[in-house]
């Protein structure tokens, strides 16, 4: 292709709406504009990424033996009715009316829409295992559509579903899907490990995210230095020291090494509410207390107690007490539900509510409370001696350096991450709402289970650009680079520089390799600064110098390796 002819409006500055690199480099490189907030423009050169995920994405859902479909973006209301979701989506739906004032939205994924399909046209088992995808447009409103194509509100994804009779089918379908996931994102030439997530809104009983490894990530992933584990931090779970037990079943046995439990003492701590006065004051150190906090969690008043330097995961809390958020209760509310002022909150003669504990604190000794009056705390208390939690459950932040949870010597990192793909076994959520079933070999029916996939494209080509650019601009991955070389005559004057350049691009293309011709009247500074911005993996540099002597310089982007090559040789060959 000729730069001249190509649309490629490249900008010297940064753009001042863009926050993060991939955005700012997108603008820049001319791959993308803004037609409406989270809403793009793709042009040539950024759509050329787009179409090449797209292909390795489609080869890979084929090979694993998956089906292309195309569904619409306008949905009737009615099949969002049906599973409840018109109502739980709320404002992200973008919801429209037809000239006769039905209810429509602009689809945000297509549960609903498969699940309406495969409920009329599958009735035999005979027609299953299936997995319909489609790559299209999906559209979800938004609170704050920011980043680019990181978190647009119109955006091109992926999205597969899998059908199957039993669960063992659902299992081997999943594993397909995830095994071409990783094929996919390798072969995009990407670094990203795939974590264990939270089901979420979507719901199912397990689920993978696939992260792209960036320091710009807006996601923090946990991840073990010796096994591989890895998980997001609303899933991950540190290891909680095996130690002694307090339980009174467990005296006697081989757990009791404990040390000497003390005599509960009182201690006045006069203003002292926060961990930190407390520790400070008493002079401990933070991990000696066990902090009280009291929470709402949907209906229900809980103590949750947390080691003293632990920090309480909201989302944790909430999904162990089935609701989708856990907050503290306001300081007057603490007053009312335990009789002390915030702060002085303990879980020794607490009343009327149920007790938590997190597992770190199964193993501790003589630890310091608050004693559930102003300016008292209590000291040497003791599990099942002074208080017994109603129940011992994991909700806590992991921390960096945590020990791992699978593995005998492996410790926790905190890395950051862009989520790019996501995996969910969703089981029979939506066949069960939606009545999709299946008769077996004997006519009995059943509920079909499923699993749903998707692949952000933008996000990709995002993340891409996050973990891979320099100062200069763009640095693409050769798979899904817009073209793979750019040949650059820096001397448009000479016609020996311009006819070889043009004897090389015309060589290579006729290899069938994608190049671009920058046979534009600019100084070479221009072209060389075009060239590192929209990031074609090589150069080849076409100088008055080098043609005396029949050779041209090819410089690799990512590495700026320059090497000397014959013309007649790059012609013939092709060989970069
Ligand atoms: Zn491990």
């Amino acid at each position: 292709m000729y730069y001249s002819k190509l649309l490629i409006p490249t900008l010297r500055e940064y753009p001042g709406e863009a926050e993060v690199i991939s955005h700012r480099l997108m603008l820049r490189a001319g791959m993308i504009r803004r037609l409406a907030a989270g809403i793009y423009n793709y042009l040539p050169l950024g759509y050329r990424v787009i179409r090449k995920i797209e292909s390795i994405i489609r080869e890979e859902m084929d090979r694993a033996g998956a089906q292309e479909v195309f569904f619409p973006m306008v949905l009737p209301a009615e099949l969002w009715r049906e599973t409840g979701r018109w109502d739980q989506y709320g404002k992200e739906l973008l919801r429209l009316k037809d000239r006769n004032d039905r209810d429509f939205c602009l689809g945000p994924t297509h549960e609903e829409v498969v699940t309406d399909l495969i409920r009329r046209e599958v009735k035999s088992y005979r027609q299953l295992p299936l997995n319909l995808y489609q790559i299209q447009t999906k559209f979800r409103d938004e609170i704050r559509p920011r980043f680019g194509l990181m978190r647009g509100r119109e955006f091109i994804m992926k999205d597969a579903y899998s059908f199957d009779t039993d669960e063992t089918g659902a299992e081997k379908s999943y594993r397909k899907m995830y095994d071409a996931y990783m094929a996919i994102f390798r072969r995009c030439g990407l670094t990203f490990k795939p974590v264990e997530a939270d089901t979420g809104l979507i719901g199912g009983s397990f689920s993978h995210e696939f992260m792209v490894l960036a320091d710009t990530g807006e996601e923090a992933i946990v991840s073990c230095d010796s096994c591989g584990y890895a998980a997001n931090m609303e899933k991950a779970e540190g290891r909680v020291a095996a130690g002694f037990s307090l339980r009174p079943q467990d005296v006697g046995t081989d757990l009791q090494v404990c040390p000497e439990l003390l005599p509960l003492e009182k201690k006045i701590t006069p203003g002292k509410k926060s961990v930190e006065d407390v520790a400070v004051f008493i002079g401990v150190e933070e991990e000696r207390l066990v902090k009280t906090l009291i929470i709402r969690g949907g209906e229900r008043i809980v103590a949750a107690l947390i080691r003293g330097d632990h920090e309480l995961h909201e989302i944790k809390l909430a999904k162990l007490l089935g609701c989708t958020e856990a907050q503290l209760l306001s300081p007057a509310e603490v007053e009312e539900v335990t009789g002390a002022p915030s702060g002085f909150s303990g879980p020794v003669g607490l009343k009327g509510i149920p007790i938590i504990a997190d597992l770190a604190i199964k193993d501790m000794v003589n630890f310091i409370v608050g004693g559930n009056e102003r300016d008292l705390h209590l000291l040497n208390v003791n599990l099942f001696r002074d208080f017994a939690p109603d129940q011992f459950a994991d909700i806590r932040k992991v921390r960096e350096g945590d020990e791992c949870s699978r593995c005998d010597n492996g410790n926790l990192a905190i890395v950051r991450g862009i989520e790019v793909g996501h995996t969910f076994k969703l089981g029979t959520k939506y066949s069960e709402t939606m009545g999709a079933t299946y008769l077996d070999e004997h006519g009995r029916p059943h509920f079909i289970i499923m699993g749903c996939y998707g692949i952000g494209v933008g996000r990709t080509m995002a993340a891409a650009i996050e973990q891979n650019h320099d100062k200069d601009g763009l640095i693409w991955p050769s798979s899904i680079a817009p073209y793979k070389v750019i040949i650059l005559p820096l001397n448009m004057e000479s016609e020996k520089v311009y006819g070889a350049a043009e004897a090389i691009y015309k060589g290579l293309e006729e290899k069938g390799i994608e190049v671009l011709f920058d046979d534009r009247n600019e100084r070479a500074g221009v072209k060389f600064k075009d060239a590192d911005l929209i990031g074609i993996p090589y150069q080849v540099i076409v100088g008055d110098k080098g043609i005396k002597r029949g050779i041209v310089e090819i410089k690799e982007r990512a590495t700026r390796a320059v090497k000397e090559v014959e013309v007649e040789k790059l012609i013939l060959t092709g060989e970069l």
